[in-house]
């Protein structure tokens, strides 16, 4: 029933909006037809009608989400119906949100043959909150919090922000369109990332389905958010479609610092968080933020700000270009550091070291004093502290020892 709930509720909208896709209708002379109904993060419910010869010993299901693995899964057969009924927990699977799954069976019969059904197709999508569309020319708007003045100011700064990563990147999703869907709260939004996300995750790009999940609620706030998450994510989109499947071998401080260089407004803290960390010498090495940022804690704030600070540095001083020959050259494989060296001639953390000096007034003298401490900690405790003592206490001679 919820199922059919959602489907009363904006089928209309969804459908002109293409979210919905009707089951193939292929089907083989045993295999006469399935549906399944889903409960969006509880249950999937499957039905089949085959046919009641030949005797169906094993039932296997194999269910092919958009983008990921295929599943096999082999269905227990209790009923001697032609109706088979199963539910699957969504949780146990690898679904995208929003994403289309394609799935067919294969039965076994207690004769030794077996038999393919045709394909079948359903959406996974989110039917806990009354959906709401706005179309533009390049993004499906889905909200359902908010007016539709709420809507408008989104779509705008969509579209304004796919202009502006168009100049830099090219007009990468010419004739497609994204699919943004705005979330009312973080908890609803996280509810569908199964539970992948850090806790501080206020929204999600899946480039691989050309889509957006973000948390903006209307009120004061909404401009601000708008202005940051939109076009970040939008980023993270554009960068995927300039490397694609390579989009994992990119460092995290380049990919997050393309998206924050990218947003209409920064994160107000980022700057004194900064100059904070890098007053107290404690910035993170960048080559320490290439295979992934801090799990949790302020630390994961200071690699978002060092990561967009750095790659704003790379495109002042080296231009747009340099930054998506990296891109490029990232997806041709190169490991982190070298590929850096590649496009831009210096090691990274040279590079880091004239970014701290110029943008946060970080003296080299400073950093090469603190990666030299730990030596100057061995030389004093090895070499200095024993010639100190000795002076101090100088060695009794040796005959007043044998007296
Ligand atoms: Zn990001």
């Amino acid at each position: 029933m919820v199922k059919y709930r959602w489907m009363l509720a904006v089928g209309i909208v969804l459908l002109m909006a293409g979210v919905f896709h009707p089951a193939a209708s292929a089907e083989s002379a045993y295999f006469l037809s399935s549906s399944v109904e889903v409960s969006f993060g509880t249950s999937l419910d499957f039905t089949v009608q085959v046919a009641s010869e030949p005797m169906l010993e094993k039932l296997y299901l194999f269910l092919q989400p958009e983008s990921t693995d295929l599943v096999l899964l082999e269905v227990p057969v209790t009923q001697q119906s032609n109706e088979l009924r199963f539910a699957l927990a969504p949780d146990s699977l690898p679904l995208r949100t929003f994403g289309d799954v394609i799935y067919w069976f294969q039965a076994e019969f207690s004769d030794g043959t077996s038999r393919e059904s045709g394909q079948y197709r359903f959406a996974y999508n989110d039917d806990r909150f009354n959906w709401r569309a706005l179309q533009t020319d390049h993004f499906r708007l889905y909200w359902y919090e908010g007016d539709l003045t709420f809507a408008t100011a989104a779509v705008n700064v969509a579209e304004n922000s796919y202009n502006d990563l168009a100049l830099d990147y090219g007009d990468v999703y010419e004739g497609q369109v994204i699919d943004l869907f705005l979330y009312g709260s973080r908890a609803a939004l996280l509810d569908t990332l199964s539970g992948s996300a850090a806790g501080w995750e206020a929204a999600h790009a899946d480039p691989e389905l050309g889509q957006v999940l973000m948390w903006i609620a209307p009120g004061p706030d909404q401009r601000s958010e708008m202005n940051r998450q939109i076009p970040h994510e939008l980023a993270h989109l554009f960068t995927y479609q300039v490397v694609g499947g390579q989009y994992q071998n990119q460092p995290v401080w380049l990919l997050e610092g393309l998206a924050a260089i990218a947003q209409l407004e920064q994160d107000p803290s980022y700057p004194q968080l900064l100059q904070d960390a890098a007053d107290d010498l404690r910035l993170i090495p960048l080559n320490s933020l290439c295979s992934a940022f801090p799990a949790q804690g302020d630390a994961v704030y200071l690699a978002y700000a060092q990561s967009e600070s750095f790659v704003r540095y790379l495109r002042t001083r080296h231009g747009n270009d340099a930054l998506l020959a990296l891109l490029r050259e990232y997806a041709s494989g190169t490991s982190c550091e070298s590929g850096f060296q590649n496009v831009y001639g210096i090691p990274l953390d040279r590079m880091a070291t004239m970014w701290q000096r110029e943008v946060l007034g970080v003296s080299s003298s400073l950093v090469l004093l603190e990666k030299a401490a730990p030596w100057l900690l061995f030389l004093l405790l090895t070499v200095l502290l024993p010639i100190g003592l000795s002076l101090f206490h100088p060695a009794r001679p040796a005959e007043a020892e044998n007296a």
